[in-house]
């Protein structure tokens, strides 16, 4: 399938999945734990969706869509409670993301 082999589809294809599943998960909340290993920016799908643990370090060359303020602490589908600096994310399932981080799936949390 061509759509998926050209890097720059890739990211919008798994950029839609995140919407996708921002849209299939509501306000239902997914259990998490701050123990698990976390995720490593050269994770190959973290890779691909441009995943920092430092939102500011994003690359904009590559990441347009990146804007200054947004991480995963603000993102509909980061799980982290409170003030933590990891949580959950379910693309990335096994593994925390940091509150401070950012890829191309980030979405505004609903207010
Ligand atoms: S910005 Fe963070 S919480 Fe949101 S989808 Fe990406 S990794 Fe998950």
């Amino acid at each position: 399938m061509s759509v998926i082999k050209n890097g720059s589809n890739r990211r919008q294809f798994l950029f839609k999945c995140g919407v996708t599943g921002v849209a299939a998960m509501g306000a239902q909340s997914v259990a998490f734990s701050a123990d698990l290993p976390p995720l490593s920016p050269n994770d190959p799908m973290a890779a691909a969706l441009g995943y920092v643990e430092d939102a500011t370090t994003t690359d904009v060359a590559k990441f347009s869509r990146y804007k200054t303020g947004q991480e995963c602490a603000n993102c509909q589908l980061y799980l982290g409670e409170g003030d933590s600096e990891v949580g959950g994310c379910p693309l990335f399932a096994g593994k925390t993301v940091a509150a401070k981080g950012w890829c191309a799936s980030w979405v505004l949390k609903a207010s």
